[in-house]
């Protein structure tokens, strides 16, 4: 079960993991994009936590809301419309609701998935933010069907997530503004992927630290 203090403390903990990670995300953006990653996401969910006292009563859906409309004004670029999208359908997967059981999460992640695919038109192997979410989302699907918790499903998502952020390394972009690079893509890490790892795990360890986790 994942508790609504729980999604309102993973935002929080996002906010400073992006924060933490913005030289590097903003590092994988300028090799095969415009070097606005890092700061972009890191000022979008510092904008989600300033929002957090309005909805933190609220349900969870509402919550997710808040985020999606956060985001698509204060994001920009590609990840604007595309987190934006991300979080929109994660909230009315779970309309309502004050936690989260394991069945949840997994349409939240599938109604995630989906919303991606559709705003975005790219695939798996594409070398996007899917090419994390996608196997993070199916790991997570499997490991519930057979019998998992919810930390234990988690872990597996993340585990699926890093592996497919390495994975990114050596495909060739078909998507947005890396794809302008064709094979020169090739040998660097796709941002957007990098931090929905990023993400997923802040997640993970909310989850294992429930109380007031934030990152050191
Ligand atoms: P830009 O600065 O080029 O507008 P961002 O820097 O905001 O874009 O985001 C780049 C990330 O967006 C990429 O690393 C990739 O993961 C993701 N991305 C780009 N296009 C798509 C798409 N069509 N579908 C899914 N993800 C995409
Ligand atoms: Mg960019």
């Amino acid at each position: 079960m994942v508790t609504k203090e729980q999604i309102v403390q993973w935002l929080q903990a996002v906010a400073v993991v992006l924060e933490q990670n913005k030289d590097y995300l903003t590092e994988l953006d300028a090799a095969i994009g415009d070097a606005d990653y890092g700061s972009n996401m890191s000022r979008g969910f510092q904008k989600v936590v300033s929002q957090l006292p309005g909805v933190a009563d609220k349900d969870i859906g509402s919550i997710l809301k808040t985020v999606s409309m956060t985001l698509i004004s204060s994001l920009g670029g590609a990840s604007g419309p595309l987190y934006g999208t991300l979080f929109l359908r994660a909230s009315t997967a779970v309309t309502g609701k004050q936690e989260l059981t394991c069945e949840d999460m997994a349409a939240l992640l599938q109604a995630a998935v989906d919303g991606v695919v559709q705003r975005g038109k790219a695939a798996l192997g594409d070398k996007t933010m899917l090419d994390a979410l996608i196997p993070a989302k199916d790991a997570y699907v499997q490991a519930v069907a057979n019998g998992a918790t919810m930390q234990e499903a988690l872990q597996k998502a993340v585990a699926a997530a890093q592996q497919g952020m390495k994975n990114t390394i050596s495909l060739v972009a078909k998507k947005g503004r890396a794809s302008y690079l064709g094979d020169r893509s090739i040998g660097h890490q796709d941002p957007g992927a990098t931090s929905v790892y990023l993400i997923l795990k802040t997640l993970l360890e909310t989850v294992e630290n429930p109380t007031n986790y934030l990152p050191s």
